[in-house]
């Protein structure tokens, strides 16, 4: 259950970079369509400036007024240039930026499908799981109503320490669990099922499993 939990929430907080990113992205945009609107107005003006010195240039009579006409007129041609320029560089970002985000805007929309659908089947697994766990709870409970108190809480103390196996076979006078050796007298006595008989290395609770009906190797 953890597991898909942890998973849905992988899921999650990929979604919420996407969408912080976006929102930056969509920041960064805006505020470069407004410089490229500025640098628009600026190339307008530097446009009709130049139209009207060159107006101004049949005008003028004296060389020293023509030349600096001539000269600033030189400096708004650079000017105009530039800026156009600079203008391609800002309608080229805007493309990354609106290809970008775009792009996000689909990832989004998918991840959120997927997460949809995620949701419903994490509920549907825990639902299962959690169904599944009520009902060996209730058989273990029916279970344990047979058995003496005593004997439950060993039951319970040995699981507990021992990952959750508190009962192993015990084979040909060994301990299934922790693979030692059990002494003969003690595998006599679980043979008998005179008492309930715990390995000595493990202190798991231990049943006996005929070798015979286990591989067929008689042992008489
Ligand atoms: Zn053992």
């Amino acid at each position: 259950m953890e597991r898909i939990r942890q998973q849905l929430q992988d899921h999650k907080d990929i979604l919420l970079k996407l969408t912080t990113d976006l929102d930056l992205q969509k920041a960064q945009l805006k505020e470069t369509t407004a410089l490229k609107t500025e640098r628009q107005e600026e190339l307008r003006e530097a446009d009709e400036r130049y139209t009207r010195s060159k107006a101004r240039l049949m005008d003028i009579s004296s060389a020293k007024e023509y030349n600096a006409l001539e000269k600033e007129m030189e400096q708004l041609k650079r000017k105009v240039e530039e800026t156009r320029e600079q203008l391609d560089h800002l309608k080229e970002a805007i493309e990354v930026y609106e290809r970008s985000i775009s792009e996000k805007e689909e990832k989004i929309l998918d991840l959120r499908a997927h997460i949809e659908n995620a949701d419903h089947d994490a509920e549907g697994q825990i639902t299962r799981l959690g169904d599944r766990i009520t009902t060996i709870s209730a058989q273990r409970e029916a279970a344990q109503k047979d058995i003496k108190i005593h004997i439950i809480k060993r039951y319970e103390f040995i699981r507990n320490r021992r990952d959750g196996q508190a009962i192993v076979a015990e084979s040909k006078g060994h301990c299934e669990g922790c693979f030692m050796r059990i002494p003969p007298q003690l595998v006599i006595e679980l043979q008998r099922e005179s008492a309930l008989i715990a390995c000595p290395s493990c202190q798991r609770l231990l049943i006996h499993k005929d070798p015979d009906t286990d591989n067929g190797s008689a042992e008489r």
